[in-house]
C-alpha cells in the first residue's frame, strides 16, 4: 500500500526521504525533489528552517512533555496568546491538538456542548458543502463532502447535510455577476437550515479556500459574508476550516481576513507546525468559551498529546518566522508570480480549464474539453500519471481526481514553501508543465 507507512511493506515501493534543504527534499540516493506542494500544504518554511530547529532544541533541552491534566507550559501559553492576538475579531481562546482532524472533531463537539449548556439541546445537526474535506476521523469525515472517502463508512457517520459549494468555474451562470452568484450559492444554506428546522442545526462548516477536494477554490467576494448573515439569522455557529488555507498560505494569517468575516470557530493545522511537529488548533470565540466556563466549567474532550510543549515550541517559532520575516507579503508577491508563470505556460493549453487560488495556494483544473468543461474519464487516472511523472522529474505536487457534485475531475494543488525563490517558481512550472503534457500524451 504505497503512501502509507505499514512498516516493512512500504520499503522498496517509495524512495526514502533522507534530508531537507530549503524547498527541497533529498532521498537516500541523493535525488533532489522540489517541494511544490509543501507535502499537502504543510511545509510552509521549507525543510531546514534554522529558527524552528533552534526552538525545538531549546524546548527539548528544557522539557519534552508534561501532561495537560497537570501542567500548562510556557510554549503552549505563549502560542495561544499570540494566535488570539492575530486572530479575527471575537476569537478569544485556543485549544491545541495534534492535527487537522482533531481540530475539526473538537469544533463539532464544542459546538454541541455549547448548545447543550445554553439550553438548546435540539441543535445537533451540521451542514457542510459537497466540495469539502474536513478530516478522516469519524466526526470530521461525517462533516466532509468527499464521497469516495465517506462511502464505505457511511453507516457510522453522524448525520450531516451537504449543500453546493461556491465553485465559480463550474456553477456561475452566464451573465451572472460573481456577487449575484455568491448570494445564490450562499442562499442554499438558508434553504437547508429552514428545511431541517433552525432549532436542530448547530453549525455550518466550510473551507474559505477549498483545498484537497478541489484544488484551491476560493469563494467569490461576498459569499462568506452572506453565509455569516444567514448563520446569525438562525443562531447557527460558523466554523471555518483553515487547516490547509490558514497560517499565511493565502497571504493573510487567516484566509477569512480577506473575506472580511469573523467566524465563531477556526481550525488550523498544517502550516501551524510547518511539518516540524504534528500540531493543530481550534480557535474559538470568547462567547462559546464563556458559556461553557459559566456552565459545567469543563469541555468534555481531550487527547494525551494535546498542548504538547515540543509542538507548541515549533509552532511558536513558525509564527515568529511568518510575522518577523514579513512572509505574508512575500506569499502575496510570490503567489502573483506563480500565478503569472502558470498562466503564461498553461493558460492557453486546450486541456487546462481553470487556474485559480490565492497567495501560494494555487489550483489547476484539467478538462477534456474547454468549452463544455467536460472532465476526463476517471479511468484514465490522469492525476495519478501527472503525480508520477512530476515526481520522476524531481517535483512534488498534489494532483487529485476528486468527486465534485458527482462529477469527477482532475486537478493539481500547488502549495510551495513561503520561501520559494523566483528560479524555483520557474523550475516548478517547467517540471509541472512537462508532467501534464507527458501524462496527456501517455
Ligand atoms: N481539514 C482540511 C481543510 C484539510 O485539508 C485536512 C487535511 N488535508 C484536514 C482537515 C485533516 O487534517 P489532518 O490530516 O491533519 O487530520
Amino acid at each position: 500500500m504505497p503512501g502509507h507507512v505499514f512498516g516493512r511493506s512500504t520499503k522498496g515501493t517509495l524512495p526514502v526521504a533522507a534530508r531537507g534543504d530549503g524547498c527541497y527534499i533529498i532521498d537516500s540516493a541523493g535525488k533532489r525533489y522540489l517541494d511544490g506542494s509543501g507535502g499537502a500544504a504543510v511545509s510552509c518554511l521549507g525543510h531546514s528552517d534554522a529558527g524552528v530547529r533552534a526552538a525545538l532544541h531549546e524546548q527539548l533541552d528544557a522539557l519534552a512533555f508534561a501532561h495537560t491534566g497537570f501542567f500548562t507550559s510556557e510554549a503552549a501559553e505563549s502560542l495561544a496568546d499570540r494566535l488570539v492576538e492575530h486572530a479575527p475579531e471575537g476569537i478569544g481562546r485556543v485549544y491545541l491538538v495534534s492535527g487537522g482532524s482533531e481540530g475539526v472533531e473538537a469544533a463539532i463537539k464544542l459546538a454541541r456542548q455549547y448548545f447543550m449548556e445554553i439550553g438548546q439541546p435540539r441543535r445537533h445537526r451540521v451542514i457542510a458543502r459537497r466540495q469539502s474535506y474536513h478530516g478522516n476521523t469519524l466526526g470530521a469525515l461525517a462533516a466532509g463532502g468527499n464521497e469516495w472517502r465517506r462511502a464505505q463508512f457511511a453507516p457510522l457517520l453522524v448525520e450531516t447535510s451537504h449543500i453546493a459549494p461556491c465553485y465559480e468555474y463550474r456553477d456561475r451562470l452566464e451573465g451572472e455577476t460573481p456577487e449575484a452568484y455568491g448570494r445564490r450559492a450562499a442562499d442554499e444554506l438558508d434553504a437547508e437550515i429552514r428545511r431541517l428546522g433552525p432549532e436542530t442545526v448547530m453549525a455550518f462548516i466550510a473551507e474559505p479556500v477549498v483545498g484537497a477536494t478541489a484544488g484551491a477554490v476560493p469563494a467569490v467576494p461576498g459569499y462568506l459574508r452572506r453565509i455569516r448573515e444567514i448563520c446569525d439569522r438562525h443562531g447557527v455557529l460558523l466554523i471555518l476550516d483553515e487547516v490547509m488555507c490558514g497560517m499565511g498560505r493565502t497571504g493573510h494569517l487567516f484566509a477569512c481576513e480577506e473575506d472580511g468575516v469573523a467566524p465563531d470557530m477556526i481550525t488550523i493545522a498544517k502550516g501551524l507546525g510547518a511539518g516540524y511537529q504534528p500540531i493543530g488548533a481550534l480557535l474559538t470565540s470568547g462567547k462559546i468559551y464563556d458559556a461553557i466556563a459559566a456552565g459545567s466549567g469543563f469541555f468534555q474532550h481531550g487527547h494525551t498529546y494535546m498542548g504538547h510543549p515540543m509542538a507548541a515550541a515549533a509552532a511558536g517559532a513558525v509564527l515568529d518566522a511568518i510575522l518577523g520575516r514579513s512572509l505574508l507579503a512575500r506569499v502575496r508577491a510570490q503567489g502573483e508570480k506563480l500565478d503569472a508563470a502558470l498562466r503564461a505556460e498553461l493558460g492557453q493549453h486546450p486541456h487546462v480549464g481553470d487556474i485559480r487560488g490565492r497567495g501560494l495556494f494555487r489550483g489547476i483544473e484539467l478538462v477534456e474539453d474547454r468549452d463544455s468543461k467536460a472532465p476526463f474519464d476517471p479511468a484514465r487516472k490522469l492525476h495519478a500519471k501527472i503525480k508520477a511523472m512530476a515526481f520522476e522529474a524531481g517535483l512534488i505536487c498534489y494532483p487529485m481526481g476528486g468527486t465534485i457534485d458527482g462529477q469527477r475531475g482532475d486537478h493539481i494543488l500547488l502549495a510551495p514553501p513561503f520561501i520559494i525563490e523566483d528560479a524555483q517558481i520557474d523550475e516548478l512550472v517547467g517540471k509541472l508543465s512537462g508532467a501534464i503534457k507527458g501524462a496527456l500524451a501517455a
